[in-house]
């Protein structure tokens, strides 16, 4: 291990007592430790969130919003708190703005279709780029056929960023809607998202900001930003997978109509009308992951307990090594170099194709993504049909990146 990575692990974070934290780190696969290089996918769970969701299931378990008994309201109160810690986390002013939903695509399915069958018409434009996941273009090309609006697209250049100039030219007085990632999952680039939603204002457009590869990995400010709506996925903040949410601002939610509608969403109900909730109960119709929304609260502390700032730096160093390993790499170029990066590096090589190397690597023990990543308009635009990608977390050593590369080493003499 070089000076740099020492540096890395002794100076930022205390990366093996973190790891103690982690029980599945502490496994073999193939008779070698485990490297979990695949948080970009999602991420494994510290002992505190497997304990609180076990303690809530086993000891104080109960329906939310429904029942006047001891166990229904203290569960309520939980899951409403937890509300309260997701909106702190993500600099909302009011908790009521957090709608829970399963994840990031069901959060972007829902604004597509409430704030689409409310604003978008005829004529009118929706903005994405050419590196989002498909969770972020797939609703909004769906969007677009139902009411004949028209989809456009924001390029990429070389490295990876997203070019500016053309996007400035796609907006328009018709614009209702630029959905972005702040991440790009396939690439690591860092979006510019507090520019481009000042930009989208400026034509009078709305902003969704897709959260799901940045919530982790960075401190996140919604009101800086100022976009409208961001997303974010709990399994990939190492809370349990079945949760997630979206932030909208409140006066954009309170002029949009449910999505899913049925019990939990209603003011009234008689057989000729139904009148809807404020939000965010008008988006949260019928019973919710009540003990995921619990684990997310838990995550959540556990992540303030180490600090987003400190794990964004130190995962930014981790990227730095590693971005220097790879580049000594014969035969392998990494697929995204933009100047802003998060710990995504995404790879190919010409002669292994990217599901030989995942399965190679694994035989190592290591544990990396092999594919186009829900992401193939990027991979086209990048002439690849995949690529493997490491993905890192603030529980990844330097050593676990010089092992990786080693077995890339050996994977593309295997198959030169
Ligand atoms: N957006 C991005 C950028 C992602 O990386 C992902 C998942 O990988 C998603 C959306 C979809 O997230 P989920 O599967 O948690 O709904």
């Amino acid at each position: 291990m070089s000076d740099t990575s020492v540096s890395i692990a002794g100076n930022i974070l205390d990366v093996e007592k973190i790891r103690k934290d982690f029980p599945i780190l502490s496994q073999s696969v193939r008779g070698k430790p485990l490297i979990y290089l695949d948080n970009a996918a999602t991420t494994q769970k510290p002992i505190s969130v497997i304990e609180r969701v076990h303690n809530f299931d086993a000891k104080e378990y109960g329906t939310v919003r429904r029942g006047t008994y001891k166990l229904s309201e203290q569960a309520t109160e939980l899951y409403e708190g937890a509300r309260q810690k997701v909106a702190d986390f993500m600099g909302a002013e009011k908790k009521g703005e957090v709608v829970f939903t399963s994840g990031t695509t069901q959060a972007i399915n829902l604004v597509a279709h409430s704030f689409g069958k409310r604003f978008v018409n005829e004529g009118d434009e929706i903005i994405i780029s050419n590196i989002e996941h498909h969770a972020n273009t797939v609703p909004w090309q769906v969007l677009c056929e139902e009411r004949g609006a028209r989809l456009k697209v924001i390029p990429v250049d070389d490295e990876g960023e997203l070019v500016m100039e053309e996007y400035e030219k796609l907006l328009s007085p018709k614009t209702r809607m630029v959905a972005v990632n702040h991440v790009s999952n396939a690439l690591g680039t860092i979006n510019p998202v507090k520019e481009i939603t000042q930009k989208a204002h400026a034509v009078g457009a709305r902003v969704l900001i897709d959260g799901a590869q940045s919530s982790a990995h960075m401190k996140l400010d919604v009101r800086d930003i100022d976009c409208d709506f961001y997303t974010f996925s709990g399994h990939k903040m190492y809370a349990p997978s079945g949760v997630g949410g979206v932030y909208g601002k409140m006066d954009v939610w309170e002029e949009m109509p449910p999505y899913v509608t049925g019990g939990d969403m209603i003011m009234q109900v008689t057989l000729e009308k139904t009148t809807y909730a404020k939000p965010p109960a008008r988006f949260e119709a019928g019973t919710p992951p009540i003990t995921q929304v619990i684990g997310l609260g838990a995550a959540i502390d556990y992540l303030n307990g180490i600090g987003m700032d400190k794990i964004a730096d130190y995962e930014n160093a981790l990227l730095e090594y590693g971005t220097r390993l790879f580049k000594e790499i014969e035969g392998v170029r990494i697929i995204g170099n933009a100047r802003s990066k998060a710990s995504i590096i995404s790879f190919f090589s010409d002669s292994a194709h990217p599901h030989d190397m995942v399965h190679f690597l694994d035989q190592d023990g290591i544990a990396c993504r092999g594919g186009h990543h829900c992401a193939q308009p990027t991979m086209i635009r990048y002439g690849v049909p995949a690529t493997t990608r490491a993905s890192m977390a603030f529980y990844n050593k330097p050593e676990e990146l010089d092992a990786l590369a080693e077995s890339v080493k050996k994977c593309v003499q295997f198959f030169s």
